[in-house]
């Protein structure tokens, strides 16, 4: 296959420049406002995070807040009210101090005004805290929509320390997908001829091959632990900027736990199911280009207590072929190993019963 000439370099990159991780960076807020030189601040936030972390940034930055709002449903519903609202206010930065739903409003609010984007995430589930990607729904389904990335990243040791313990274990699921996804990635550049990017390509996994290999002595609350997460993540999201699509993080195991979505299946959350497609998925990889370790990736997952089966996200394993088969109907021009190999439903019987996903007749 002749490969097609690469375009990216024509494009300029938007990417977050200032990056601060570490234990305490959200003592120090006001004067991160002050040396951006940004006045009209406007925060947004949820309750919970308002009262844990928000309340006392708010009071940091008081000369320069604009205004505060509390997300409620999130969604393009919210951002377009918000927009209708303060369109003419003098806002020139949106702060957003949250999880991944704040986060998302805040970040298209902050596009849609045309104004730079500071994150304040409150957890890591995924890598939403840096990407230039929002996910919402829109009448029960969901959707994606592109914003700029965030010019800055507050990422503060201490409070993400104290998120959930499944919140950060998702957000190595979503990490260690990546490997996944860079997979299908150069596959469609040999087959399509599809343009590739190794620098994002790069980005998007040395940091999860990085956690793959602590994997056996993995403790996610410890700092340096920790920190790899955020980077990590962090990077997937430089990485998405720099080709300007979610490819560098997102192939056949997003497809699977997007057809979840959309099908309403199940009780996971996002990194614990693209982790459970990043198994079957790498099965295919494993068996039809002797790229994959499924074994590795799996024990990997169990190391750190995620799931690895259906059982544990509350899917049956009808469920689960069901989402597999839909998969296969989702963004077919993004090609990957689903594209590819396009198994059946009795193939992906085989592949749920040895890996263990699904037991036989459960
Ligand atoms: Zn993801």
């Amino acid at each position: 296959m002749k490969r097609k000439l690469k375009r990216e370099f024509l494009n300029t990159v938007d990417m977050p420049l200032f990056v601060e991780i570490g234990e305490g960076p959200r003592k120090y807020i006001g004067d991160i406002i002050e040396t951006l030189d940004l006045t009209g601040v406007y925060l947004i936030t949820g309750k919970t995070s308002y009262e844990l972390v928000a309340a006392k940034i708010k009071e940091r930055i008081n000369s320069s807040l604009a205004g505060i709002h509390f997300v409620q449903d999130g969604g393009m519903d919210e951002v377009r009210r918000l927009v209708i609202d303060l369109g003419y206010r003098d806002i020139d930065c949106v702060m957003g101090v949250g999880g991944g739903k704040v986060l998302d409003v805040a970040k298209v609010f902050a596009s849609e005004m045309n104004v730079p984007f500071i994150s304040v995430p409150t957890v890591a589930s995924h890598d939403g805290i840096a990407s230039p990607i929002a996910s919402f729904k829109e009448a029960g389904k969901p959707i994606s929509v592109t914003a700029k990335p965030p010019a800055a990243i507050v990422a503060d040791l201490v409070i993400l320390r104290h998120s959930p313990i499944r919140l950060l274990r998702s957000g190595y699921g979503d990490l260690i997908s990546n490997t996944v996804a860079i997979k299908d990635w150069i596959l469609s550049r040999e087959k399509t001829g599809e343009d590739y990017n190794e620098i994002a390509a790069s980005m998007a996994v040395l940091p999860a091959n990085l956690m793959l290999n602590a994997a056996e002595r993995l403790d996610l609350k410890q700092t340096d632990h920790l920190t790899m997460l955020i980077r990590g993540l962090i990077l997937s999201g430089v990485a998405i900027s720099i080709v300007g699509s979610s490819r560098p993080a997102s192939g056949s195991e997003h497809k699977f736990s997007h057809a979840l979505d959309f099908l309403g299946f199940g009780n996971a959350t996002h990194g614990e199911q693209v982790a459970i497609g990043s198994i079957i998925m790498e099965y295919l990889h494993e068996k039809y280009y002797g790229t994959g370790n499924w074994e590795r990736l799996k024990r990997s997952l169990e190391k750190i207590q995620a799931p690895t089966t259906a059982r544990e996200i509350g899917v049956t394993r009808e469920q689960v072929i069901e989402a597999l088969m839909y998969a296969k109907k989702i963004r077919t021009k993004r090609y990957t190993i689903l594209e590819d190999v396009n198994p059946s439903k009795d193939d992906f019987e085989v592949i749920l019963a040895k890996t263990g996903v699904c037991l036989k007749n459960i």
